[in-house]
């Protein structure tokens, strides 16, 4: 397809801190130093005004503006909003010397009302931040406008197109705002490159029409993987074709650019989508958190116990129909009361803790091990019968036996009890009831005089 010998233009390049002064004006001190010190510690030369009438002095003499102004709305003699107006008459009559563009302006206040946020719009204000704010919300809102490079830093975007040139300058682009890029020439070898990253990439920038694969085949076949459901694919083809636009967006392309175009259209449009993603991505680590707290026990790693009683029914009736043997382990540490008494709660934790890593270490992946209750565990073998599941079980006993248990100074030799069940053997009425016979039998081997295992039938 025809290319323009400069499809996209650069956006302008991107200053440290130390060389980007933040203009602070508010009449509290407390807020002025609060803000002050976050910038600082941030690199940022900051200076501070009391109220609209110094700053607006300040503007006058200062040999270049501040790179940005963050502005108090209520204060006395001038108000915020009637700085950052003057502020907008100085720079269109070139009092300021101001860059080719206005001076980023954040309003920072408690009047936090829809009239203020809008008025603040109007006067091109970029953000607005609610008094009190946390710590850092402040140094957040400043590094999006003054250091977008560091915006999207961690994530990575695959620019798919068979011009060198368009590809490395869509890359340029994307790394300004702290993305890593991976190019591919095709949509094949795109593809190939994506079945390997996909839950790294979080952005594919594909062009329509290249040799061997064609982007909307690309994007077809790439959106088949239930990884790549809710990626980013933003679409790029030739201004006369816009029969492109519509064969990208039927393979399932999430938005497009048509060639030529400029590097603020791309970065707006990808920091649209980019951002969706990041809250996706925030919300897919929220739902892991809440399910591993849902299903598993907090201090030793293992299931909990509602999580098990979930599963083994499960599992039982899949042994069941399988005819396939299945055995429970049912154990309770020895004299644990004793244990917490004389080397305190913390080192039964410990003690707790460290016999759910044994626990996790000694069975296979198909197997259940779950924390039953306080200090009893339950351990389910599908496809065990009973004389290997007595083996298991004496094998953990004399793991815990011979296990050097010593935390912060403390030692104490900690064994286990252990009940074993078995479908075979014991020919229990429901799993229930499999687990009955494996507590029944972990009383035996207490009555035994405990570190032991016992079954009903040994
Ligand atoms: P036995 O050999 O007969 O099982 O005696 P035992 O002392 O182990 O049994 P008992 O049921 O009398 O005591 C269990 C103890 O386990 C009492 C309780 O404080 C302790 N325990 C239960 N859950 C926890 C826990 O999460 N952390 C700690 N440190 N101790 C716990
Ligand atoms: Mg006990
Ligand atoms: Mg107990």
């Amino acid at each position: 397809m025809k290319r323009t010998s400069s499809p996209i233009m650069p956006v302008s390049k991107q200053l440290n801190p130390r060389s980007q002064t933040i203009m602070v004006v508010d009449d509290s001190a407390i807020i002025r130093t609060i803000i002050k010190k976050e910038l600082e510690a941030a690199g940022y030369p900051v200076i501070t005004f009391c109220d609209g009438m110094e700053a607006l002095a300040a503007l006058r003499w200062l040999q270049a503006p501040p790179s940005l102004i963050t502005l108090d709305i209520d204060m006395p003699r001038m108000d915020g909003f009637i700085c950052c107006e003057q502020i907008r008459a100085w720079e269109k009559e070139g009092v300021i010397r101001s860059a080719d563009k206005l001076i980023p302006v954040l309003f920072v206040s408690a009047n936090d009302t829809f009239e203020n946020r809008s008025r603040g719009f109007h006067l091109g204000s970029l953000e607005f931040i609610s008094k009190p704010f946390s710590h850092g919300d402040v140094l957040a809102a400043v590094n999006k406008v003054l250091q977008p490079q560091a915006t999207y830093l961690g994530m990575t975007a695959l620019v798919v197109d068979d011009s060198a040139g368009l590809r490395r300058m869509v890359g340029t682009c994307l790394e300004r705002i702290g993305l890593e890029v991976i190019e591919a020439e095709n949509g094949r070898q795109a593809f190939e490159l994506i079945k390997e990253n996909m839950v790294q990439t979080d952005l594919c920038i594909v062009d329509y029409d290249m040799p061997v694969m064609r982007g909307d085949e690309f994007i077809h076949l790439t959106r088949q993987f239930p990884e790549a459901e809710h990626l980013p694919m933003l679409s790029l083809s030739g201004i006369n074709d816009p029969q492109a636009v519509l064969r990208m967006f039927r393979a399932g392309a999430s938005d497009y650019l048509v060639k030529p175009f400029i590097a603020e259209e791309l970065l707006a449009r990808v920091q649209v989508h980019l951002q969706l993603r990041r809250h996706m991505k925030n919300l897919e680590e929220i739902n892991r958190n809440l399910y591993d707290k849902a299903v598993n026990d907090s201090l030793t790693g293992l299931r909990n116990k509602r999580f098990f009683q979930e599963s083994f029914e499960e599992i039982y009736a899949r042994a069941l129909r399988s005819r396939s043997d299945i055995s429970c382990l049912f154990f309770d540490l020895d004299h644990f009361k004793k244990v917490n008494d004389t080397c305190g709660h913390a080192f039964g934790d410990y003690v707790l803790h460290t016999i759910g890593k044994l626990v996790k270490r000694s069975f296979r992946v198909g197997d259940l091990s779950a924390r039953f209750g306080g200090e009893e565990f339950v351990v389910v073998l599908p496809n065990t019968g009973l004389d290997k599941a007595l083996e298991y079980a004496e094998f953990l006993r004399a793991k815990v036996e011979a296990y050097h248990f010593s935390d912060q100074g403390i030692e104490w030799p900690v064994t286990i009890s252990i009940g074993v069940s078995s479908y075979g053997s014991d020919q229990p009425t429901s799993a229930g009831n499999l687990l009955q016979l494996a507590d029944q039998a972990l009383y035996l081997a207490k009555d035994g005089g405990r570190n032991r295992v016992a079954s009903h039938t040994l």
